[in-house]
């Protein structure tokens, strides 16, 4: 047999066993539905079974008097310009991050779906109790927030590496559900993690667009209090905002008012991932699942890596200022 007929026959044969699998994964994930997430706001986003969502009675967004500019001038620019693919992390050298710990938290789990029973169950986060942990949304044609948390994640761990980081997980999709919003929390903390980022993806209504930084709110209530890191995690917000923002071309999301526009950054003081920190930790919504131009973003394997590498130049300008 030629190599060609050989090609042929075994294309045959595994073609249509790929197509079979990837409807069968399809349905699957429709019939899971989706749901808001922890940190999802309810802008009316659609939902199919069991739309309740994580933040009932939406707080209103805290005024936050000190304004960041987002960018700080006592450092240098990041190295989202210096681009070099040997991990070179300028200012500082190739190895810049040595001796950091990041931990990041890739939001939800894509086993969560599986055990409503265990993520119903409320954990104290402070300032009340909230649910363990939450599914997460889904784009309309199925691809949960979930997976997408880990997909830009994972490039992100592999450029923090580069840089001489230790990267930490708190889920690697190797465990069956969660953690617990309380353990990501508790991760971080035990990590002495030099600073810490939540990735996900919002579940907005379609047409609502772009990013969004969240930092931690000052609360100071039960087990919460993030006195000691509201201006570390607000400086943090500003580096990732400005290189997220320039190595995806994306815009602040608008939808959430005139200053998450201009600056990309966000305050809440609702969600135990953040209010539990002892350590410098925001999260990002990386874009809007719902949206059907984000989407296309965020389901793109090459954005996702311009989306990694926005965050990691984050990150690494955030630490590298701080020597
Ligand atoms: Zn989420």
């Amino acid at each position: 047999m030629s190599g060609g007929r050989r090609l042929f026959t075994v294309l045959a044969v595994v073609l249509p066993l790929c197509v079979a699998a990837g409807l069968v994964w399809l349905v699957a994930q429709r019939a899971g539905g989706g749901r808001e997430e922890e940190a999802g706001r309810p802008t009316g986003a659609p939902s199919a079974a069991g739309s309740a969502d994580a933040t009932p009675g939406e707080p209103s967004e805290p005024a936050d008097p000190a304004e960041p500019s987002g960018s700080s001038p006592d450092v240098a620019p990041g190295p989202s310009t210096s681009g070099p693919a040997d991990g070179d992390a300028r200012p500082g050298g190739s190895k810049a991050l040595a001796g950091r710990v990041v931990v990041i938290d890739p939001g939800h789990n894509p086993g969560n779906r599986n055990h409503p029973a265990e993520l119903n169950r409320l954990v104290d986060i402070g300032t009340g109790r909230k649910e363990c942990d939450t599914t997460g949304t889904a784009s309309n044609a199925g691809y949960p927030e979930a997976r997408f948390t880990l997909e830009v994640s994972r490039r992100v761990r592999t450029l923090l590496e580069e840089r001489g980081a230790e990267v930490r997980f708190t889920q690697d999709d190797d465990r069956p559900f969660g953690p617990c919003i309380d353990e990501r929390a508790r991760i971080g903390n035990r990590a002495k993690a030099d600073a810490v980022v939540s990735v996900h993806a919002d579940g907005s209504a379609p047409g609502n667009r772009g990013f969004h930084v969240i930092l931690p709110a000052a609360v100071k209530s039960g087990a919460a209090d993030t006195t000691g890191i509201v201006e570390e995690s607000r400086r943090l917000g500003g580096h990732l905002a400005d290189h997220y923002r320039s190595a995806t071309g994306m815009r602040p999301a608008g939808y959430l008012g005139p200053r998450t526009a201009a600056t990309g950054l966000t305050t809440r003081d609702d969600l135990g991932g953040l209010n539990l920190s002892r350590v410098p930790k925001v999260f990002l919504e990386c874009g809007n699942m719902r949206d059907a131009e984000d989407v296309a973003l965020l389901t793109d394997p090459a954005w996702q890596g311009k989306a990694a590498r926005g965050i990691a130049d984050g990150v690494t300008s955030f630490l590298v200022g701080k020597r």
